[in-house]
């Protein structure tokens, strides 16, 4: 593509992102402490809303995004519940309500569940993301663009330095 210029967040360019998330008035997450995010755009890799709004958006802009639930985890389901044997627990495992720990569903994604309930024979989980239902407040600022690989581009995702999958 002749003449096209990274300055600019479009499909399939990798951006680097500073971001922080805050719902309500918690900062539940920054790349203050993880570093900056790179992300290939439009493949989903971000929650939705974001990468909407992060669309155009140029090197060095910021920008406050309010993501709503459908847009970001998703709105809270009030059935999604699950009982799982106290036996498919790990003996070391520290089952107490409010506890959040990940499972493998039937279609084998990793889900973020927490356990709401605990009985003698069965614990009971919410399948609800932790943030599902919650509105997401991102300040956002755009630190670099570059161009994806074509191997970026075949798998969907960024390959950070020295590590390829
Ligand atoms: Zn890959």
């Amino acid at each position: 593509m002749i003449g096209k210029t990274l300055t600019q967040v479009a499909e399939n360019l990798v951006v680097t992102i500073e971001y922080t998330l805050i719902v309500g008035k918690e900062i539940l997450d920054s790349s203050e402490d993880e570093g900056p995010l790179e992300y290939l755009h439009g493949y989903a890799n971000i929650i939705p809303g974001l990468e909407k709004a992060l669309l155009g958006m140029k090197v060095g802009e910021s920008k406050n995004v309010v993501v709503a639930p459908e847009d970001g985890y998703g709105e809270l389901e009030k059935d999604a519940l699950m009982d799982v044997p106290r036996a498919e627990f790990p003996d070391d495992f520290p089952i107490e309500e409010g506890v959040e720990l990940e499972i493998m569903d039937d279609d084998d994604n990793i889900v973020l569940v927490t356990i709401i309930e605990v009985g003698d024979e069965t614990i009971k989980l919410d399948t609800n993301h932790p943030l599902a239902g919650k509105e997401l407040n991102f300040e956002v600022k755009v630190t670099g663009i570059r161009e994806a690989t074509s191997e970026e581009l075949d798998h969907g995702h960024v390959h950070m330095e020295g590590h390829s999958h």
